[in-house]
């Protein structure tokens, strides 16, 4: 999380934004380090690139019985609900001007729900439009 921190603070900054993260002393994550540094890396740069300046993105991690649980929110423009079944698709984008002027091949979060099942985990979206949206990861 510290490697997270630090490679996203200079983004955060340029948009005026907060990181904050949260993570239980205890938490340990079995698994390929640098897979799930993409996974987490993913997330956190669709958090900023879909929250507008002066947002916030908290990042929060803890164990959950024998899972660890690591959410990524932001409250950013948000996801609306026809589209969240299909976020998970290769090349998936919402087709709306705010996700179009944001550069991108829509195969992130394809690779995290990758990541995540080669774990044997689980990750879920909630979203709201102009609310914001919190994934789920269980490892
Ligand atoms: P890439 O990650 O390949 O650069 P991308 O960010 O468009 O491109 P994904 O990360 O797969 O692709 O996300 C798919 C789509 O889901 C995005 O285009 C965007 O419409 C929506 N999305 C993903 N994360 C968020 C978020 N935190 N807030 C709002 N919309 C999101
Ligand atoms: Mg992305």
């Amino acid at each position: 999380f510290d490697y997270l921190r630090n490679r996203f603070l200079p983004m955060i900054e340029n948009k005026r934004m907060e990181l904050h993260v949260r993570t239980a002393e205890s938490l340990i994550l079995h698994g390929d380090e640098d897979l799930l540094r993409s996974l987490f890396v993913n997330l956190i740069e669709n958090a900023i690139k879909y929250t507008p300046e002066g947002g916030t993105v908290v990042i929060h991690a803890k164990n959950k019985g024998e899972f660890a649980q690591i959410q990524v929110m932001d409250n950013g423009i948000g996801i609306p609900e026809q589209h969240v079944p299909f976020i998970f698709e290769r090349f998936y984008r919402v087709d709306d001007s705010r996700t179009r002027s944001q550069g991108g091949t829509g195969l992130g979060l394809s690779l995290c729900k990758w990541i995540a099942e080669v774990h044997k985990g689980t990750i879920e979206v909630h979203s709201k439009p102009e609310q914001g949206t919190t994934v789920t990861v269980s490892l």
